[in-house]
């Protein structure tokens, strides 16, 4: 056909077509708060890349969590947030900070649970600088727990300190939750038992792959461990601004790209088939309207 002969029709519709083209990609996990608050902050950008054979993939939606409590009327309450319906919302308190004014943290939360949040979380435990505060984040991890059962919101989990931290972790999860209570184990990094046992006690549970993946320097066992996994049981997270690796650009949601990219490899097949199942899989645990 001649150039002559195409019809590209309005300008405006020929947008819609190219946006409709796009493979939708989603980042279950980030922290927009933490850009917010930078200085001159004016929104994210839409984040669009092209790869081999003019293939577009795009970020959908991003996921935020709110789980720093003292940051919660700055960004909760602000006109940008409600504007931007490609950022969905969680909401609870990071274990890190589950030692101080517990009480009032929790009416805090108690109080806010009723607005549009997809899950409970980050929460959980966390040992890595110490453990002086367990006590407080089993008692603080309790209540959300038990908020998230009541609200019937999936949970966004958070484990760090080793072994025994991680079992006592999954014995309080299964003891608190209904079997088929809708996980999200954010920043996966565990072996082939951990995640089989997981998935024996909490059978809806999806692994976040974050970019601890492109830091073969500190973690050099993830890849094989995640080529152990199933597609079907992994969603993306850029845990963005926290993760920077070595040898990439920045630490803004577009690392999803490079792990899609990482993916592709390892389960020798397309980025386009990454993309469509772990968006299928957010969409099985996250409720998009
Ligand atoms: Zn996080």
């Amino acid at each position: 056909m001649d150039e002559e002969e195409l019809d590209y029709g309005p300008e405006e519709e020929e947008l819609v077509l190219v946006k409709d083209q796009r493979i939708k990609v989603i980042d279950t996990h980030f922290h927009w708060d933490k850009f917010f608050l930078q200085a001159r902050f004016s929104g994210l950008p839409s984040y669009t890349w092209e790869e081999k054979g003019n293939e577009k993939f795009q970020i959908r939606y991003l996921i935020s969590n709110f789980v720093f409590p003292s940051r919660w009327k700055a960004c909760l309450n602000s006109e940008l947030l409600s504007k931007v319906r490609s950022i969905k919302h969680t909401i609870g308190i990071h274990p890190k900070i589950a030692g101080n004014q517990v009480g009032q943290l929790l009416k805090e939360l108690k109080k806010r649970i009723p607005g549009k949040f997809m899950a409970i979380g980050e929460y959980g435990l966390d040992v890595s600088q110490g453990d002086k505060d367990l006590r407080e984040q089993i008692k603080v991890l309790r209540v959300q727990l038990e908020l998230a059962k009541s609200n019937y919101l999936p949970v966004v989990t958070h484990c760090r300190g080793g072994e025994n931290i991680a079992s006592r972790y999954l014995d309080i999860m299964t003891e608190s939750l209904d079997r088929g209570h809708g996980v999200h184990w954010h920043c996966f990094s565990e072996d082939k038992k951990k995640y089989e046992n997981i998935k024996r006690c909490l059978p809806n549970t999806k692994f976040g792959i974050s970019p601890l993946l492109l830091m073969d320097d500190k973690y050099p066992q993830l890849r094989s461990q995640v080529c152990e996994m199933q597609l079907e049981d992994i969603i993306l997270e850029s845990d963005s601004p926290y993760i920077h690796p070595k040898n990439y650009e920045d630490n803004s949601p577009l690392l999803i790209k490079a792990i899609i990219q990482k993916l592709a490899i390892m389960f020798n097949t397309s980025g386009r088939e990454i993309a469509e199942i772990t968006t299928r899989n957010a969409h099985q645990l996250y409720k998009f309207e």
